[in-house]
């Protein structure tokens, strides 16, 4: 450990099917808003590769061992070996966790407790491709670091406390008792985005705002006074916007003709609905977007077309339940790094009085509409781990990392 490394630290861990992204941050001083390091895990189960940098963003060395994982336990395992090589003698005085699942109950994150592991467990089939990995990492770190307390962050908190129309799904009572309801996810996302905006944009944070959070998963968030009125992302992460390996809004009629007219198995539509559609579906070619900005094929420019497609649409129906909009904020991978993108959504969104700057947005400004633009647009990098280190620290009564 050298001398810049806090003693007491904040783990905060964001455990997804092929990836494991992690931030450790100090628990007490001054500076609690960096993270000492971050980095990620990432094609665990095919190509594994770790990447970790210091707070000063110099690439950490990494373990060769990190290339022959094969499963998501072994990454947590790596993961804590390193940690305790690379900052020996720092004390991991609690760890937060990104749960993407909270259900109906969860409008604030957690301490965790068995009884409430016990109770997330029951939410796996609403994300099956994130909660189990979620809590699965839970289970390990309790293995591994007993007695440390846990914090479990939700997805879906930051939306709790929509109006009745907003968290409807308009099937019969009865079906809807067991929790049947829109959730809305990216509560992290959002929540993080919300905190910063009355600083980044003082003029609009009260107002009429669009969050566009654009990564491997995708969607959208209406704002009204900083809070949540609506999502494009419902239920479950399936829909709303295209994303890279799901489609996005569909015709429920389109699951029944996978089942009825193509007799596919539940497992085999799920494979569809979560890891084949969207981006790589449209394309063929590739789930990321940087592959797909690089290709000449028909395919990957229609899978493009039908991401803006889908983006412009949702944006002008969240438009309509905010009557009306002052401001666009566009987040996560693409959101933040693809130019391209965000200039075609915003051309599609000129109807609203969006005028972008297309110096500013080629620049990765902060502020990339124009002056005159009635509606402005914004690129903001998202930090869920820092709400995640945040809200743990307040929660565990932490002094530094709850700043
Ligand atoms: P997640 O956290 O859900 O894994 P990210 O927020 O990291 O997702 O976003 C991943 C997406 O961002 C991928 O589709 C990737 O292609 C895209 N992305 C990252 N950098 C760029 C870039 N420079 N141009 C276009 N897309 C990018």
């Amino acid at each position: 450990m050298d001398s810049s490394t806090p003693a007491d630290v904040v783990l905060v861990l964001n455990a997804g099917s092929s990836s494991l992204k992690f931030a450790m941050y100090a628990s007490a001083g001054a500076r609690a808003t960096e993270a000492v390091c971050r980095g990620q895990i990432e094609g665990i189960g095919t190509t594994p590769r770790m990447s970790a940098k210091a707070a000063d963003s110099s690439m950490l060395p990494v373990p060769g061992r990190a290339a022959t994982l094969n499963d998501s336990r072994a990454a947590l395992v790596l993961l804590a070996e390193w940690l305790n090589e690379t900052f020996a003698g720092a004390r991991i005085v609690g760890v937060g966790h990104r749960v993407v699942h909270g259900g109906l109950d969860h409008d604030s994150p957690v301490v965790v407790t068995p009884a409430i592991l016990d109770e997330l467990r029951k939410l796996e089939p609403l994300a099956p491709l994130h909660q189990p990995y979620n809590l699965g990492a839970i289970d390990a770190v309790a293995q591994r670091l007993p007695g440390v307390p846990q914090v479990a962050c939700f997805d879906t908190s930051f939306h709790r406390g929509q109006p009745a129309v907003a968290e409807l799904v308009p099937l019969p009572a009865e079906l809807r008792k067991g929790g049947l309801q829109r959730y809305g996810f990216h509560g992290l996302s959002y929540e993080y985005i919300a905190t910063v905006l009355p600083d980044i944009a003082p003029a609009v944070a009260s107002g009429r705002v669009i969050i566009a959070h654009l990564g491997s998963g995708a969607s959208l968030c209406a704002l009204r006074e900083g809070r949540s009125v609506d999502s494009s992302l419902g239920f479950t992460a399936l829909d709303g916007l295209c994303m890279g390996t799901r489609p996005g809004a569909l015709d429920p009629g389109v699951v029944l003709y996978l089942f009825q007219g193509l007799g596919m198995s539940a497992q085999e539509v799920e494979t569809v609905l979560y890891k084949r559609s969207g981006l790589l579906g449209i394309s063929g070619i590739s789930n990321d977007m940087r592959d797909l900005l690089a290709s000449d094929a028909a395919s990957a420019r229609l899978a493009i077309d039908y991401f803006v497609y889908r983006a412009a649409r949702e944006i002008g129906s969240l438009a309509a339940v905010l009557g009306g909009l002052d401001a666009i904020v566009f987040t996560a991978g693409i959101g933040e790094h693809s130019a391209v993108v965000r200039r075609r959504i915003c051309e599609a969104s000129a109807w609203l009085g969006l005028q972008l700057d297309l110096a500013a947005n080629d620049a990765h400004a902060t502020c990339i509409s124009s002056p005159t633009s009635k509606v402005s647009a914004w690129m903001i990098p998202t930090n869920e781990e820092l709400m995640i280190a945040r809200h743990t620290g307040r929660l565990l009564g932490l002094v530094g990392a709850s700043q």
